[in-house]
């Protein structure tokens, strides 16, 4: 479990060395994107509640547990399900497409209070322009393959694991023997909501991007396990 998360954080620091040379308008503050919509992976919620618990932060799950009962975005696959999908000329599951509106439930005074650790799925989400005053966000189309890249190794890293909706993956290992079992490789399927990640079986880069995306490809494919 420690090399996993040590190999996710190698992921998310090779990410953000790319996101900190975008011309982007994202800055502090700025939480537009900080919906309740965010997906991420077990690993991720793993590493989230043991900083919240090495930082005496747990209250922060009281939080998410209040707004429980709220609507959000539930995935319907994952992007290595759908890459496979797409290879076996397969179709994709109809995903939601009116995203709802709101804030994620640690969003607290427009900052996030788990920054260093947020999933993927917040890291990725960023903009040209200001959302806040546009109403959408603008994303060079090599960014989205990057992002797409990434999610994949995000996902293939926690091949034994599940994806769904922020909230609830973070709930899901709120609790200390769920976490036990997922850390043992024995967490059973949670029910609606979760999907079983996968490996990578292809890799969806775009042939127009295939040579600009190599340098980033290579460090992922270079990441040594402590
Ligand atoms: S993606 Fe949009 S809302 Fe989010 S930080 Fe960037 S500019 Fe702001
Ligand atoms: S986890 Fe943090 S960065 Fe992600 S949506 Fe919530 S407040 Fe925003």
């Amino acid at each position: 479990m420690n090399m996993k998360l040590a190999v996710l954080d190698r992921i998310y620091r090779i990410y953000d060395d790319f996101s900190g040379g975008l011309d982007m308008a994202c800055k502090k503050y700025c939480a537009q994107c900080c919906t309740p919509n965010v997906t991420m992976t077990t690993l991720e919620a793993c590493r989230i509640v043991n900083h919240m618990i090495s930082n005496g932060r747990s209250d922060l799950l009281e939080n998410v547990q209040a707004r429980r009962a709220e609507k959000r975005f539930k995935p319907q696959t994952t992007t290595n399900r759908l890459a496979d999908l797409c290879r076996k000329g397969d179709d994709p599951p109809e995903e939601a497409v009116n995203y709802l509106n709101g804030s994620c439930p640690l969003l607290t005074d427009n900052l996030c209070p788990i920054y260093p650790v947020r999933p993927f799925g917040c890291r990725c989400f960023v903009s040209k322009h200001d959302c806040r005053k546009e109403g959408y966000s603008e994303v060079d189309p090599f960014v989205i393959t990057v992002n797409t890249l990434f999610m994949q190794f995000v996902e293939h890293i926690d091949a034994t694991g599940f994806s769904g909706n922020f909230a609830d993956v973070l709930l899901l290992l709120a609790s200390k023997e769920r976490r036990n079992n997922y850390q043992m490789n024995t967490l059973k399927h949670p029910g609606p909501g979760f999907i079983p990640n996968l490996q990578i079986t292809v890799l969806m880069i775009p042939p127009e991007h295939r040579i600009k995306i190599k340098p980033l490809l290579d460090a992922l494919m270079g990441i040594k396990a402590p």
